[in-house]
């Protein structure tokens, strides 16, 4: 249905959303995506590790250390149901709104149960964004981008179970794996910084001499999933992304948010080596295969002397393999429709 000159006349595109859905073969990973089930991208054995909102706060977070998990469905005995979920954002937003100084105790971690921060974390008996497992990998990604979060959990309709948390990074790794059996659309080839596809202005970065606590205000602030480190000239240093703040919870030392980025970075228990980035001229198809492989959630875009130019998220390219080529081809039914109807 789609063709390209429908395309300029669609409101609200811009040439970031359009440039590759343009393209004849625009729709393949919609498609793909369309075609396979939530249940296909669960893996056959994971960790799965459920909190009671009675749990204490701070327990809670050492218990995503100790488990080695990111996030937690949380259970409402009272309700019999889940009510939310548990990430490291939320250990983001609890240090950076009760930290005074490294002195000080802080109260709302060390004394609250999960069920007394409600209004901090976020949730009530109607906030958890869940999928089932028959409905469709297209839908879950739709759901991970509208609603801007990262953990997904599957519910079984019947037991009212959590099957697994899908996330950005398992919905790639699905994709990489199987979708070699389909036809590699041709606009894989081109460059990134043709395609476009990405964040390229008002990166959020922090230098390697600021503190732990600027890094959280500017998570907080932001909203951004991870911050490029960065020296006095703008080049890349480290990546520091929400993952590692759950090293403070990992190393006890939560309260000593005054150290810098370098002495955090350089205290990580396990993190990826060095910075995993990309480079404007390089295609689509080698950044895809790149962020799949290293199972990171993105690169960072630099120049030839590592200044920071961009970070390419696996939003971003979900978006723009899947969902705007969708909402393309419906406006473009659309205004097909309106056209032969006469409007
Ligand atoms: P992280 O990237 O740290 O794992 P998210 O971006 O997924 O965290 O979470 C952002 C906020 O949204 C947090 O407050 C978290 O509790 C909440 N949240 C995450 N997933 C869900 C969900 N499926 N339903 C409702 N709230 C969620
Ligand atoms: P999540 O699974 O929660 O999305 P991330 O991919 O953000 O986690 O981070 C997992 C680990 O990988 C963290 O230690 C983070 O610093 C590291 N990491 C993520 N992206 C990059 C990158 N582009 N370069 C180097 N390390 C990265
Ligand atoms: P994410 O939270 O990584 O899934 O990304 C959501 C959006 O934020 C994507 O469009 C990213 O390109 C963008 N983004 C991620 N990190 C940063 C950052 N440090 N600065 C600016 N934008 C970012």
């Amino acid at each position: 249905m789609e063709s390209s000159h429908e395309v300029p006349f669609m409101d609200g595109l811009t040439m970031k959303d359009i440039a590759p859905a343009s393209a004849p073969d625009a729709n393949v990973y919609t498609k793909f995506m369309r075609n396979h089930c939530c249940y296909d991208a669960i893996p056959t054995s994971s960790k799965l590790v459920i909190f009671d909102t009675t749990l204490q706060v701070k327990k809670a977070f050492f218990a995503l250390v100790a488990n080695g998990v990111r996030a937690a469905p949380l259970w409402d005995n009272k309700l019999q149901c889940f009510v939310g979920m548990l990430t490291i954002t939320d250990f983001i937003n609890i240090l950076h709104r009760y930290w005074q100084s490294p002195l000080v105790e802080i109260y709302e971690l060390e004394e609250h149960k999960i069920e007394d921060c409600r209004e901090l974390l976020k949730y009530s008996n109607h906030t958890l964004i869940s999928i089932t497992p028959d409905s469709s990998l297209f839908d879950a990604i739709y759901s991970l981008l509208k609603y801007k979060i990262h953990r997904l959990p599957v519910i079984d309709p019947e037991s009212g179970n959590v099957l697994h948390i899908l996330t950005h990074k398992r919905i790639l790794k699905f994709l990489h794996i199987f979708g070699t059996m389909i036809p590699k659309p041709r606009y894989l080839q081109k460059r990134i910084e043709e395609v476009d596809i990405g964040t390229f202005k008002q990166i959020a970065t922090v230098r390697e001499t600021d503190t732990v606590y600027d890094a959280l205000a500017i998570f907080v602030q932001r909203r951004v999933s991870a911050l490029p480190v960065v020296n006095e000239e703008g080049k890349i240093k480290a990546l520091y992304s929400r993952f590692d703040v759950i090293n403070l919870a990992a190393q006890k030392n939560y309260n000593n948010l005054n150290m810098t980025m370098q002495e955090a970075i350089s205290s990580r228990a396990c993190c990826v080596d060095g910075v995993l980035k990309c480079y404007p001229h390089e295609t689509l198809e080698t950044i895809i295969d790149r962020i799949a492989k290293a199972e990171v959630h993105r690169l960072v875009l630099v120049d030839k002397d590592d200044v920071v130019g961009g970070i390419v998220s696996l939003s971003d390219l979900l978006q723009a393999l899947v969902l705007t080529p969708a909402e393309i081809s419906r406006r473009a039914q659309t205004l097909i429709t309106e056209d032969t109807l006469g409007h």
